[in-house]
């Protein structure tokens, strides 16, 4: 299907070269058909020791991290053949993630490509060196400089629910600021990733070693990644329950884990919103890739005197959302992206009818497919917010909604949660809006829908949904060390 994977059979980066991986290959499938697309390569523990060594030794024994200019060269040449190659990449994606069409217009693919330019800009107007003046600590006069240098290997660990999105979200700074990388992406999304390799390994002058991308069917490459004492730093993208592991594992080695976890947050619609228009938007976008997005709003919070209203309208707009084919420019719920994932979804659903929930609308499989890992848009209703369902994510196009009695109980059910995410404000009066903003702890919320995502915007999570920020200048000072000479003034 791609000149980029010839015999649609792809291969692992590691030390420039695009090698075969020692245990074979593994099947990529597409979920919307269940079809194999292919087969990607299969790295084992070998594989992943050649990569690292290579990340090592192109760290320690090139100039790159010191050459700021030429990594900006780098980048923007990996953008422009990135875009140069995008039709390719847009297909390999729509089959391989199940990703609607229309949103690798944006965040599913051109979006971060176009955002490796931003990296770029800051390895080349970032300031490296700080000068902290002159003062005299135990009556020494000495000048002190600031001095801002790149952690060294840095691991990367993505999921494959926005794998370029999150792939580019690390490569990009990690690069900028000086390091190298070995890339492990998810195994249900290894082609999203080799064929950003071949690109790298074929039309740019990004060192060889300098990344690395090794896929495989083994998770446990990840947790071999994350104790190997040659890496310096963990990038994590994931489940909470798995960013626990990598925390524990890191820390044998004491090396950074900085975590982008899962999340459970709140549509808070305020009772001077237009309830019907705000509960259709919630409800609208969960249904967004099938709700596979960890920063989407998944509980809904109205004003119990207009439950019923609200109830109605969010039925309405999920019952209105057909889960289709993911290539149709229309469709923006595809499939979920494994039979494991629809397995989980339906398991939450028999978990809420169990504890008294009701299924509003959808709660099973679409009966116009046959085949692929489709669910059909899902309200539950009548749980309170300590149910399963309110609690722990989903990862599905479901959507849970439950009462509050003004902002002050919005705010403390948006806040009782594992997870601090994201999420979302509606209502009219400013003051209010607020108030609110500051009492919800998230690490981005959208007011009446405010857009936060962006190259620019800093996103991550308080409590359990993460540790540390990624893009913006925040997301790139996350791969730097910080170095202070001092010297007799
Ligand atoms: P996952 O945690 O199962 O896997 C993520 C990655 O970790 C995969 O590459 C996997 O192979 C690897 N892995 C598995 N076990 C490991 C271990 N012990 N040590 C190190 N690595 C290991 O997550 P997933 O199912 O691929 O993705 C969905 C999850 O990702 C959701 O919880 C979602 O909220 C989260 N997510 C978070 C963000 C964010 O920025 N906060 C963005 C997207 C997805």
């Amino acid at each position: 299907m791609s000149s980029l994977l010839p015999a649609d059979r792809s291969r692992l980066l590691i030390g420039g070269k695009q090698v075969e991986g020692a245990d074979g290959v593994f099947a990529t499938v597409n979920p919307a058909t269940e079809e194999v697309l292919g087969l990607a390569a299969d790295a084992n523990a070998a594989d992943l020791d050649a990569a690292v060594d290579a990340a090592r030794t192109a760290f320690d024994e090139t100039t790159w991290s010191r050459d700021h200019a030429f990594r900006a060269r780098c980048l923007e040449q990996l953008r422009t053949a990135l875009q140069s190659h995008v039709e390719e990449l847009r297909e390999i994606t729509i089959a391989e993630v199940g990703a609607p069409r229309m949103l690798t217009g944006g965040p599913q693919l051109e979006g971060p490509v176009a955002d490796l330019g931003y990296s770029a800009g800051l390895a080349e107007t970032y300031d490296w060196e700080t000068d902290l003046g002159v003062a005299e600590p135990m009556g020494i006069k000495t000048r002190r400089v600031l001095r801002r240098e790149p952690i060294g290997v840095v691991g990367a660990i993505t999921p494959w629910n926005f794998p370029h999105q999150i792939n580019f979200a690390k490569l990009g700074p990690a690069l900028a600021a000086g390091n190298t990388v070995v890339l492990k992406p998810a195994p249900d999304t290894p082609w999203c990733a080799a064929a950003v390799g071949a690109i790298i390994a074929e039309e740019t002058d990004i060192p060889a070693g300098v990344v690395n991308i090794v896929t495989s069917a083994d998770h446990t490459l990840g947790a071999r990644l994350t104790a190997d004492p040659r890496v310096d730093m963990i990038s994590f993208t994931g489940s909470t329950a798995t960013g626990r592991a990598v925390m524990t594992g890191a820390a044998a080695t004491l090396k950074k884990a900085f975590l982008e976890l899962g999340g459970k947050s709140a549509f808070i619609v305020l009772d001077d919103a237009d309830i019907a228009a705000a509960c259709s938007v919630a409800a609208f976008s969960v249904c967004v890739h099938a709700g596979q997005g960890c920063a989407l709003s998944t509980r809904l919070l109205v004003p119990r005197a207009a439950y019923d209203r609200a109830v109605q309208a969010a039925a309405a707009t999920l019952g209105g959302i057909r889960p289709g084919d993911p290539a149709d420019p229309r469709t923006i719920c595809g499939p979920l992206i494994s039979e494991r994932q629809r397995a989980r979804v339906e398991r939450y659903l028999d978990i809420a009818r169990t504890e008294g929930g009701r299924i509003v609308v959808g709660g099973g499989r679409p009966a116009q497919h046959e085949r692929g890992f489709f669910i059909e848009p899902t309200l539950i209703a009548d749980v309170p917010n300590s149910a399963t369902v309110a609690r722990e994510e989903i990862f599905g196009p479901v959507l849970v909604i439950i009462p509050h009695d003004g902002d002050e109980d919005a705010v403390r059910i948006a806040n009782d949660s594992p997870y601090g995410l994201s999420g979302s404000v509606w209502g009219t009066d400013p003051e209010r809006i607020r108030r609110v903003t500051e009492g919800v702890r998230t690490g981005t919320l959208s007011v009446n829908g405010g857009v936060w995502y962006s190259a620019d915007v800093p996103f991550g999570g308080y409590k359990q949904s993460g540790l540390g920020r990624e893009m913006g200048v925040a997301g790139f000072e996350e791969y730097l060390e910080t170095k202070v000479i001092a010297s007799p003034a």
